[in-house]
This record gives structure tokens, sequence and C-alpha cells, in this order.
């Protein structure tokens, strides 16, 4: 059995959002994130652990301004692939549905980040819940204060950003801080 996995995408996005943020630690986190291995699909999983585990002993605030500028850069190149329907239902669809695409959009990239990831997507009425077991922020052994999957929370926001309807999004649970599994929630505000 090989090592397990890590799509190539999520590991490109949190290699552009070190440069970008942090870009004098930058050649210490390339020892662990190494471009050239990007031609294959993915990466190993082991190194990219060794990054959020960094990470999250970084100074204040980084670890999660680090999580959000990644998934935005992750959310735009992930929406780049898909076809001009779903670009473009943020505009056109009612609320309900949107969020359902919203939801299966998320879990797909989600799942395919990590295939140790599993995603349950429930709708009701105005609000969003993406129920993640399995994630590769949150296994760590070390003792959270917050919620670790910042990652996840933001990839959905990122998502509805440009949406007709403004939403709302927590993070309801996490797995670092005991959590059975980690819950992100998009509620769609009225305006
Ligand atoms: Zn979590």
């Amino acid at each position: 059995m090989s090592e397990a996995r890590i799509d190539r995408l999520l590991a490109a996005a949190l290699h552009q959002a070190i440069a970008d943020l942090l870009p004098m630690r930058l050649e210490f986190y390339e020892s662990y994130l190494r471009p050239r291995g990007w031609r294959e699909d993915a990466v190993n999983l082991a190194p990219i652990s060794a990054v959020l585990s960094f990470l999250r002993h970084e100074d204040g605030d980084t670890h999660d301004a680090v999580m959000v500028q990644a998934a935005a850069y992750a959310s735009t190149w992930w929406m780049a692939g898909q076809p001009w329907h779903v670009r473009t239902g943020g505009r056109l669809l009612p609320r309900w549905m949107r969020l359902r695409q919203v939801g299966t959009l998320a879990k797909r990239h989600f799942e395919a980040s990590y295939r140790g990831t599993k995603v349950k997507v429930h709708v009701r009425r105005g609000r969003l819940d993406l129920e993640i077991r399995g994630s590769i922020f949150c296994s760590s052994r070390e003792q959270a204060r917050d919620a670790q999957c910042r990652y996840y929370l933001a990839f959905a926001e990122a998502l509805v950003a440009q949406d007709a309807w403004p939403h709302r999004g927590t993070l309801v649970a996490c797995r670092a801080l005991g959590g059975e599994c980690c819950v992100v929630r998009l509620e769609a505000q009225d305006q």
C-alpha cells in the first residue's frame, strides 16, 4: 500500500499562499513543498502534514491567513475547471439549489484533496452544512485552542463570494476540538 496522497491543487495553493504571506520563510517551507514533484497528480501526505504543523506554530493569525489565502487560490483554480452553468450558478439559481450546488463543489474538492476525507452535504432552507470526516487539517495530537479547518470554511465562503445573496460562514464543530467531525456552515442572509 503506497503512502497516503494529497491532491496537487491543495499543495500548490498552500505553496502560493506561503509565497505571498511568508516570503522570508518560503525556502524553509519549500524543503517540504517541492514544486518539482507536482508534475505528478499528487504529493505525499507526510510533508504536507509537517507544513500544516509548522504553520500552526507561526505567530499570531498567520496560520488562518495562509489558510484563507490558499483557499482563495484553490477555489479560483477549482472553479476555472467547471462548466459555464456552474460558474454562473450564484446569479441564476434559487437559493436552496445554489447551496446544494456549492455543497457538491466543496465536497468534490475536499474529497479529491485527500482520499481519507468524506463529506456529507445537508441543505435545509437557507442553510448549508458540510459534515467533514477525516479532515487533513485536524488530525493533530497537539492540543488545539481553535478549530483548525479554516481552509474548508474559507473555500466554501470563496465559492459564494460573488453570489447575489450574502452568506455568513461559521465552523460549527471541529475534530481538533474533540468533535466527532468538522462542520462548516453557510447561511444565506436576508438582504
Ligand atoms: Zn476541523
